[in-house]
């Protein structure tokens, strides 16, 4: 008889975490399976808050490394693992520290706004970060003659830009993920499917969002389909999300958008995928690889963090 390991490793990942007193965190775009161990799912936001304030003594972070190094400046006394070094993030990886120098350089009198989805060098150059959870409020809450850098994503900045008319300058970065999905496609599949509301991560490119019934963050989306009440979604942005969709209202139905290369599978995030659940039993169980931070970077990096979950928490978010 074959022996079930993913069984297997579920027991003995929850044995691990009683015994080390760890928390698993989980973004919503890893597999359905990952997602199911966690002690907590969530988009960006609400995992950075969950990491400021857990009891644990380390925190294994399924999820990309931005994500974990989040969790590391704010809790830089706890223990944070990443199952896998190499789950970077391709938008991140658009925005390094040495051209950011001289964008900021370039656009002087800014106030500099990033998205968490940057490396620790470039937080440590922000004076706000945000998440697409909380861009708007995070800009409206600056005074309207404010002038902005916006980095890294330029859809989310052009969003954003659109919604609150402020004077931004905004980095050239995107996500390969939400850069790839097809209008075409798309189209095609709402006219297969007319009753179906095409739901659009603000990550998409703008022909994307202008045929959106509704823009969001993941958990923005998530919370949509939740209370809306129409039967069928057309969903533009990572499918791990559709695991969460369907746990809430199983009778409902969700089809992934289509990427502009039906072959490639693009629509799922490579990096994010790199987590596995033998990969979390292996960290666990030799609490390796670890993040390491030297406090200087933390604790220029602690300010926009903190920053943005002050305005989150007086936004209600
Ligand atoms: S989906 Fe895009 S933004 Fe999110 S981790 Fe993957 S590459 Fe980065």
């Amino acid at each position: 008889m074959q022996r079930d390991l993913t069984t297997e490793y579920v027991a003995e990942i929850n044995r691990l975490k009683l015994e080390k007193n760890t928390v698993i965190l989980s973004h919503y775009y890893q597999t359905g399976d990952i997602q199911d161990i966690a002690d907590f799912i969530g988009d960006s936001l609400a995992l950075s808050q969950k990491a400021a304030e857990t009891n644990a003594d380390i925190i294994l972070f399924a999820g990309v490394r931005f994500m974990a190094e989040t969790a590391k400046i704010l809790a830089p006394q706890k223990k944070v693992l990443l199952p896998d070094m190499n789950a970077g993030c391709s938008l991140a990886d658009s925005c390094r520290s040495e051209e950011f120098i001289k964008f900021i350089k370039d656009n002087p009198g800014r106030t500099v706004i990033t998205y968490v989805n940057t490396n620790v060098e470039i937080k440590a150059l922000s004076d706000i970060c945000c998440t697409s959870s909380n861009a708007v409020q995070i800009i409206e809450s600056l005074p309207v003659n404010e002038k902005i850098i916006f980095a890294p994503d330029r859809n989310l900045g052009n969003y954003i830009l659109n919604k609150t008319g402020r004077d931004m300058k905004i980095w050239n970065g995107t996500c390969h993920v939400h850069e790839e999905f097809s209008l075409e496609a798309i189209i095609d599949l709402k006219k297969s499917n007319p009753d179906a509301k095409i739901i659009v991560h603000p990550e998409c490119e703008l022909p994307v969002r202008i045929i959106a019934d509704f823009i969001g963050s993941t958990s923005a989306l998530l919370n949509f389909t939740a209370k809306d009440d129409g039967k069928c979604y057309i969903v533009a942005t990572e499918p791990g999300i559709i695991h969460q969709m369907k746990k809430e209202n199983p009778h409902k139905t969700y089809i992934p958008a289509p990427p502009r290369d039906s072959t490639c599978g693009c629509s799922e995030c490579n990096f994010m995928k790199l987590i596995t659940m033998e990969k979390i039993y292996n960290c666990l169980l030799n609490e390796t690889p670890e993040i390491l931070i030297d406090t200087a970077t933390i604790l220029k990096a602690q300010k926009p963090i903190i920053r943005m979950l002050d305005i989150s928490k007086k936004a209600g978010l």
